[in-house]
């Protein structure tokens, strides 16, 4: 697995919740370039971010074919 901010190598490693309880391990992958750590949850999120992204571009794409459809009809 790519780091997705630098391409670098991600492994998986273990965290520990220190600000809470302290007892609450999570398994997530972390870069050993850059030091980035992604979960399952974090991962899932940037997923949906990009999908809904991806249908934001691609509605944005269409009417802005349909204005320049538009605009060179009438010129
Ligand atoms: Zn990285």
């Amino acid at each position: 697995m790519k780091c997705h901010r630098c391409d670098g190598l991600m492994v998986v490693d273990h965290f520990i919740d220190i600000e809470n309880t302290g007892h609450l391990w999570l398994c997530g992958w972390r870069c050993v370039s850059c030091g980035d750590v992604v979960d399952a949850e974090i991962m899932q999120q940037r997923h949906m971010q990009r999908s809904r992204l991806g249908r934001l571009t691609r509605s944005l794409t269409r009417k802005a074919r349909k204005t320049f459809d538009l605009v060179k009809l009438s010129a």
